[in-house]
């Protein structure tokens, strides 16, 4: 089934992976509804039974099964009600900006904040950080210069990873992916132009794919007239971070059929 055929997309929930890793390693979940509490009384015999597998898969917490790449336009992140402020550092370029390196589980859940011991440490990216302002812009206000951004998605997100990547590796990965893939050129090769004209949804993913072999997942935001438009395109990468891969599961879209493509 396309993932266009609709805008919301449900979530399968694999129930031992998920919950095992947030009641017995301490590990955040999100994406999931848990049926269960923790605190649910349980008769003995079935308690037993349920914790059997749970402690299986305890041993591998930080596993998950793929990278989704996430990048925004700034357009569409500034003309909505909250706005946005530019760096510190200056107007981004007009270009998609990544928002980050997620890891996913093939049921659409995921982990997050999984190691409140490894803090990020910008120390290790100094010879990074002209790539990193230009690539993985802030546009949140108050202005900075993007280091809070890129230390929440490192602590939420990267650290999740971390047992494949050190935190200069995952970034280094983001940025490589986002040389990789030139998202604005292909959509405007396809004729797909930031102008502010509407553009069927089918068309920017069937561009995306076109170019670069795998369907995107499109998610949309609404701007202050409240017209749904393009706002971030996910990529799915290998537990690498380096080659893309066909998505196991689409994000939500909330998106219409067809969406505006606001200038920046
Ligand atoms: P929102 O609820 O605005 O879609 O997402 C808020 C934040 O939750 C995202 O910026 C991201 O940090 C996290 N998030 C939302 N959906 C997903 C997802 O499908 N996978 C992962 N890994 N994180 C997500
Ligand atoms: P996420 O939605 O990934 O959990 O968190 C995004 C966090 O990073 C929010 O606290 C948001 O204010 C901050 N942030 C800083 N700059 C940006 C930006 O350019 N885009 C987005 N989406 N969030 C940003």
């Amino acid at each position: 089934m396309s993932p266009y055929s609709s805008c919301q997309h449900g979530y399968a929930i694999h129930l031992p992976n998920a919950l095992s890793l947030s009641l017995y390693v301490g590990q955040h979940v999100e994406g999931v509804s848990h049926p269960f509490r923790p605190n649910m009384k349980l008769p003995r015999f079935s308690a037993f039974l349920l914790l059997l597998p749970l402690s299986a898969v305890a041993s591998t917490a930080h596993d998950f099964d793929f990278f989704y790449f996430v990048q925004q336009w700034p357009g569409s992140y500034c003309d909505t009600r909250q706005s946005c402020c530019y760096p510190s550092t200056g107007k981004p370029a007009s270009d998609f900006g990544i928002h980050g390196l997620w890891p996913n589980y093939n049921d659409g859940s995921y982990p997050s904040n999984c190691d409140s011991d490894w803090p990020y440490d910008a120390s290790e990216m100094s010879d990074l950080m002209g790539m990193m302002q230009m690539n993985w812009p802030t546009l949140a206000c108050p202005s900075g210069d993007g280091s809070s951004f890129w230390s929440h998605e490192w602590r939420k997100h990267g650290t999740c990873s971390e047992s494949l990547l050190d935190q200069r590796s995952y970034f280094q990965a983001a940025l490589y992916l986002k040389k990789q893939v030139d998202l604005l050129k292909v959509l405007q090769d396809a004729g797909i132009r930031p102008d502010g004209g509407f553009y069927s949804l089918r068309g920017i993913a069937g561009a995306i794919r076109e170019a670069i072999g795998y369907t995107p997942g499109i998610q949309c935001n609404v701007d202050e007239s409240g017209n749904r438009q393009l706002y971030q395109i996910y990529l799915c990468v290998d537990t690498w971070g380096k080659e893309l891969i066909e998505c196991p599961v689409f994000p939500r879209s909330k998106c219409s059929s067809r969406v505006e493509f606001p200038p920046f």
